[in-house]
């Protein structure tokens, strides 16, 4: 698809202009606008109100030094983000990711998308997100608490419960939080819910570590029983072995499917009788080693280096659960080929465009990050509503809430893509379903920002 509304392509032409060499943000802010042509046909008051060009650039962009000394006494320093980019709907929220590629593109394009996903999540959150291109592998426990206490020494002037809450990405884990949770309360003495993803001794809801995972497979669960499929008896490939993928993987077992590949920045896993998770936890939760030591577990697995090839791999099901752009339209042709039904996206934007037009062209499944990954962010803002009464739900109530926010995603998405002629196209769906309830509350809100 590409923007044939004039107005619409003249927002994508001032977006390129004003961020030039971000690509992945051009990509994100492409897909949405392609998606919003029948609602600037149906609303010339959103044009009118500038709706369009406001939602595209950032409220807020902060750009600060990290300095932090390594454990040889050396000083390093690294760049951090936080992108405060829609404040229309709640508190600016979305997570922080720690990794080497991380550059001012990677927290637009993460940020903008956010905006819609903590809209279709029906809860009260704006949309941020922050980072920086600090890579926490193969630094010690002290290093990683020196970055984060750096870190969070500028970034605490900008955040609080109810201005903007950060939470975990690629690289930033409860070790992670646990660290700039504890500098933003001794530098603000203040105990407060300024942060998601927290241990459960300091505040943390229980399922949030499960929450992203389990929620991809209950949107892709519901998702598949309209069209008389689901995970039971299929078998399934799934990118990644990070905190997604491994409650993704661990959810599909329990409704009856089988995982039989896993990946890491290096290479895959194969494993066709069933990928043993109590092993994959052993290996990336306790001892943070690489995918491969799996083999050493399970000398009948087989292990392949360079990720990419783990779409080759016959099966019913694909949940991209790794990082952005990782399925080209190859990758995607293979999958199709191989019978695959479906496909949801369990990272962010891990379906290059090319892709995406191979999988809704061939009647493949297609449940896009936006949408099927955001039971992340909406666990999140469960741990906010607890931590503002200063109360823990347990276990199960928190699962059950969660379902049913993926399940009702699930339907006003697909809802949304009927009513603006787009029936089962779930990402024109997402994108107006999400943008519609933003783009209301800034219109109510005048020109605020
Ligand atoms: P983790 O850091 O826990 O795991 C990331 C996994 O992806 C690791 O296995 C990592 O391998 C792999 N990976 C990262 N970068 C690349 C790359 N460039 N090429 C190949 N593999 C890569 O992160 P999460 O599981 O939290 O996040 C995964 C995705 O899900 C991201 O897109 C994130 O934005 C998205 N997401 C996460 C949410 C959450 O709640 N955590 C919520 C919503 C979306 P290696 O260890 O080798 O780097």
């Amino acid at each position: 698809m590409a923007i044939r509304n004039d107005y619409l392509a003249e927002v994508m032409k001032t977006v390129v202009k004003r961020n030039p060499g971000e690509p992945e943000f051009h990509q994100a802010v492409r897909e949405v606008l392609e998606s919003l042509e029948p609602v600037v046909e149906r609303h010339p008051e959103f044009v009118e109100a500038g709706i369009f060009e406001r939602i595209v650039e950032p409220e807020r962009f902060i750009m600060f030094r990290v300095p932090w000394v390594d454990d040889s006494g050396k000083v390093r320093v690294n760049r951090g983000f936080r992108v405060q980019f829609n404040s229309a709907i709640g508190p600016y929220k979305g997570g922080l990711r720690f990794h080497p590629s991380v550059y001012a593109g990677i927290i637009k394009f993460l940020g903008f998308e956010q905006i819609f996903k903590n809209s279709l999540t029906g809860l009260p959150i704006g949309g941020a997100k922050g980072g920086s291109d600090f890579d926490p592998k193969g630094k010690s426990d002290g290093e990683v608490m020196r970055f984060c206490q750096s870190f969070m020494t500028e970034l605490q002037r900008h955040i609080g419960p109810d201005t903007d809450v950060p939470a975990g990405d690629i690289g930033v884990g409860a070790r992670e939080i646990g660290y700039m949770f504890g500098q933003y309360k001794r530098i603000r003495n203040d105990f407060t819910g300024v942060l998601t993803g927290k241990g459960l001794t300091y505040g943390g809801s229980l399922v949030r570590t499960e929450a992203t995972g389990y929620g991809l497979c209950y949107f892709a669960e519901e998702m598949m029983n309209a069209h008389g499929k689901s995970f039971k008896d299929s078998t399934v490939v799934i990118s990644g072995s990070g905190n997604v993928a491994i409650y993704a993987a661990e959810k599909v077992h329990q409704l009856g499917g089988r995982v039989v590949a896993l990946s890491d920045s290096n290479g895959y896993i194969y494993d066709e009788q069933g990928v043993n998770l109590d092993t994959v936890k052993q290996i990336k939760e306790v001892e943070r080693k690489r995918i491969k030591e799996y083999v050493n577990y399970h000398p009948h697995a087989k292990y392949f280096e360079g990720c990419s090839d783990i779409w080759t791999i016959k099966c019913d099901i694909a949940l991209p659960c790794a990082t952005q752009n990782e399925i080209d339209e190859k990758s995607a042709r293979i999958l199709v080929e191989n019978g695959c039904f479906a496909v949801a996206e369990g990272a962010n934007m891990p379906s290059t465009p090319e892709a995406i037009e191979v999988f809704l062209k061939n009647g493949v499944l297609f449940g896009p990050a936006k949408a099927a990954n955001a039971g992340g962010v909406a666990t999140s803002a469960l741990e906010m509503s607890q931590n503002s009464m200063r109360y823990s739900w347990s276990f199960e109530e928190v699962d059950a809430k969660l379902k049913d926010i993926m399940v009702n995603i699930y339907k006003n998405i697909s809802a949304a893509a009927k009513e603006y002629g787009h029936e089962g196209n779930l990402v024109v769906g997402a994108n107006i379903a999400g943008f519609m309830k933003v783009a209301n509350a800034m219109y109510a809100q005048g020109i605020a920002y």
